[in-house]
């Protein structure tokens, strides 16, 4: 196989509370994380020697300093790969939006490697090595939902949450992960999100126990700083939205509705409305959906 094509999915969490700050500095989550059907796509190829990143997303570095770079460094090193490798992402996932399109994408580049030389490295290990990359990469190769503990990277799969639909918008500012997460208050977090209720509901198929368990303690310090983020969870309740949260350290909303035609029309007004850079209307992604993750090879 000389070029293998790969979607990298966005994740959107429907719950997520931070535990405590580890003495290492980084934080103990416990996050209920599902994959939606909004991706960014992988074109890889095989090349003589080396690794070559281009991307139509003009923001984005091409050296070292993207995932999928370190994604690629890192398959090569650690199968003792001779061969390089060239890749072209093309962009489509919101940046620095809390939708861990970085780390899909980091995801994406080794399970693409993986393929295309036939390396036939098995997705547990995969997961196992990817966590060095980032926190949220075992995950994204996961996919579906589940519960992520740790500091993201302990993950328990779920069983799908039922049928619904998806509203993505992103209003058109850019948040650090890091500024989040510097500026919680961890020890003063009043109310945790009720995440053993939540997988309880999504074991009993409840979409109602799940949605009325939609919290993120992320929101504390972001939503201050950035108002506009609760104008658009308004704005979704009000176009009819059974639930709408923050996703990840932000700035993404999300909300979620029963019905297609009113979620149609949320799209149409909120797009329209102008409050969001980018709106997406999308749907949550099952594992079984993935395989093989709208991959293909060509020889
Ligand atoms: P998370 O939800 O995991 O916090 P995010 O959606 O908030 O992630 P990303 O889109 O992953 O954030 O991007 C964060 C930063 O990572 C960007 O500012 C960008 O410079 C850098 N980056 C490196 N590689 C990539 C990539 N392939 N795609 C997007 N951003 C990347």
């Amino acid at each position: 196989m000389n070029q293998y094509i790969v979607k990298a999915y966005a994740k959107i969490n429907l719950g997520l509370d931070v535990i405590k700050k580890l003495p290492n500095g980084y934080h103990q989550v416990k996050m209920v994380m599902q994959a939606i059907d909004l991706w960014d796509e992988l074109t890889l190829e095989k090349a003589a020697d080396g690794i070559v990143l281009t991307t139509d997303a003009g923001e984005l570095p091409t050296d070292e300093n993207n995932l999928i770079y370190k994604a690629a460094k890192l398959m090569r090193d650690t199968y003792s790969l001779k061969e390089g490798v060239k890749i072209h992402l093309q962009k489509n996932i919101p940046i620095a939006a809390g939708m861990a399109g970085g780390s899909t994408d980091a995801a994406a580049a080794m399970m693409g490697i993986n393929r295309l030389f036939s390396l036939g490295i098995p997705h547990r290990e995969l997961m196992r090595i990817s966590a060095t990359i980032g926190a949220d990469v075992p995950f994204c190769i996961l996919g579906g939902t589940a519960l992520a503990e740790g500091i993201g990277e302990q993950l328990t799969p779920l069983p799908p949450v039922p049928p619904c639909h998806v509203l993505v918008a992103k209003p058109d500012i850019s948040v650090s992960t890091k500024y989040v997460y510097e500026h919680l208050d961890s020890a003063g977090i009043q109310r945790h999100p009720d995440i053993d209720g939540m997988i309880t509901a999504i074991r009993e198929g409840s979409l109602q126990g799940v949605l009325s368990r939609m919290e993120n303690v992320l929101e504390s310090v972001t939503v201050p700083a950035y108002p506009i983020i609760e104008s658009i969870k308004e704005n979704m309740l009000e176009l009819g939205a059974a639930a709408s949260l923050m996703s990840g350290s932000g700035p993404t909303v999300f909300g979620i509705f029963t019905e297609g035609a009113a979620a149609e029309y949320a799209f149409r007004r909120l797009k329209a409305e102008g409050l969001a850079k980018q709106v997406f209307l999308t749907a949550p992604l099952n594992i079984s959906e993935e395989l093989p993750r709208g991959s293909s090879g060509i020889s």
